[in-house]
């Protein structure tokens, strides 16, 4: 399987996979906006990859406007209350104002945001990653530091909720900052226990194990049911 992406304008990653049909008279081009978002494509076997992704490329304008509308996009508005690593979070405006405030609460949590209206999402996106970045980077100092990676960072992947290199980058979807705070603790221990097993082995699984605690299997099931619910906003 191929290991393509389509970049949007907006900076998501959307995968592309790619099969060859013996038979197929033209490429076909298929977008999957749920539960995955997906781009498939199906080309006949003398039309190389190359072609195919130039085909893409000359469908952008098409295949951005169908994710950027994908019906389970919504819009994010004063009023609206969202969930941040199991917190409940209200998001508030106020235009007067021209920084963001989190207030932590009891019940809940407000994030009163500054600026323009027209701001308000990526204003919210900004302080959602920002969240989501400190508690990963609090979770890994909690691991034995030869785990320790060279970089994180955060991207807005479809597919993948981690990453990990071997040059010891690890990348992570922000848009783990909507799961459950135990998910988000799973995809990085997962990421952690890559950096001395770089396959999906026994013996990595162990160290996944090790590093979480129990409830690993819990927490894999969440994300296969409930990781489309993730892009949901924003
Ligand atoms: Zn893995």
């Amino acid at each position: 399987m191929s290991e393509a992406c389509f970049v949007s304008s907006t900076g998501q990653e959307i995968p592309i996979i790619i099969t060859t049909k013996r038979g197929l008279r033209n490429i076909t081009l298929r977008p999957k906006t749920a539960p995955v978002c997906e781009i498939h494509i199906s080309k006949p076997f003398l039309v190389s990859e190359k072609q195919a992704f130039r085909f893409i490329e000359q469908k952008r304008k098409w295949l951005e406007n169908i994710f950027n509308n994908a019906p389970h996009k919504k819009t994010l508005k004063a009023g609206d209350e969202i969930d941040i690593l199991g917190r409940k979070v209200l998001i508030q405006h106020n235009s007067n104002s021209r920084l963001n405030r989190y207030i932590p609460g009891d019940y809940k949590d407000t994030l009163i945001v500054g600026g323009s209206p027209d701001l308000l999402e990526s204003r919210v996106r900004s302080v959602v990653k920002k969240v989501l970045l400190d508690e990963i980077k609090k979770l890994i100092k909690t691991t034995p530091k030869e785990y320790w990676p060279a970089r994180i960072s955060l991207k807005d992947t479809c597919s993948r909720w981690g990453s990990c290199s071997s040059s010891g980058t690890m990348s992570f979807s922000w848009r783990l900052a909507f799961a459950p705070y135990d998910v988000m603790r799973y995809v990085v221990m997962h990421e952690v226990a890559h950096r001395k097993y770089m396959d999906h082995s026994a013996d990595f699984w162990h160290q996944v194990s090790v590093l979480y605690g129990f409830g690993v299997e819990r927490a894999k099931r969440w994300l296969s049911k409930n990781g489309a619910s993730l892009h949901t906003y924003l």
